[in-house]
């Protein structure tokens, strides 16, 4: 695969692992909605987009409705991963992972049934949460990153609540991915994983123009 570097990662790429934490803006908004108070200070209240105003809890659950779950917090970071795992499980080309804190994932009706299921590339298991009734797939957890949980982005009630900006989000499996996907100009784009078994984070690639998997040239 031809690919281009248009610039050399940031440290916050480059740390943009488990331990990634968020800018001192997000970490304010996450405070500000974990007591639940919607009032900012009005510098903060300026620089983000009316959207980001709503309330920090977000619902989502699954087709029959039997499981609902609720989130409290901005995503620590998004994954939009393109591995054969994750198109299997969604039954389409790449899955939107917003990655939550443990703790700030709450079941609020129904239980899910976990799946567990090895993972290839780590050896370690993951939790596929999911409804036993109408077999919707939830959120993941995860034995290497036990802190952790990834959301089944489509399954909250508005989709489009979270941002995907690049500091904090990532296209992961690319070479994995399929034909014809769109990647995205500027963002932080990893061959496989994003860092390696023992954690050590790697370097991501960033297309200058929006790039067209499978194919030598990219679109733009
Ligand atoms: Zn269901
Ligand atoms: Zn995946």
């Amino acid at each position: 695969m031809s690919v281009r570097c248009l610039r050399p990662p940031t440290d916050r790429m480059k740390s943009a692992g488990p331990k990634f934490r968020p800018s001192r803006e997000a970490r304010d908004r996450i405070s500000f909605r974990l007591v639940g108070v919607c009032v900012r200070p009005k510098a903060v209240q300026s620089s983000i987009p009316d959207r980001r105003a709503t309330m920090a809890i977000h619902g989502g659950g699954c087709l029959c409705g039997a499981v609902r779950y609720e989130t409290l917090t901005d995503p620590a970071r998004v994954t939009i991963c393109h591995c054969k795992f994750c198109q299997r499980a969604t039954g389409s080309a790449y899955m939107v992972e917003p990655i939550f804190p443990l703790e700030a994932l709450r079941v609020t009706k129904g239980a899910p049934a976990v799946y567990d299921i090895r993972s290839e590339g780590s050896g370690k298991i993951v939790h596929v949460h999911f409804c036993q009734n109408c077999g919707t797939k939830l959120y993941l957890s995860f034995e290497r990153f036990a802190d952790s949980c990834g959301v089944y982005a489509g399954t909250f009630d508005d989709p489009n609540w979270f941002e995907m900006p690049p500091d904090y989000s990532k296209h992961i499996f690319i070479a994995e991915a399929r034909s014809d996907t769109i990647l995205p100009a500027a963002m932080p784009v990893f061959e496989q994983h994003a860092m390696r078994n023992d954690g050590t984070p790697l370097e991501p690639v960033v297309f200058e123009h929006p790039h067209v998997v499978g194919r030598q040239k990219s679109a733009g």
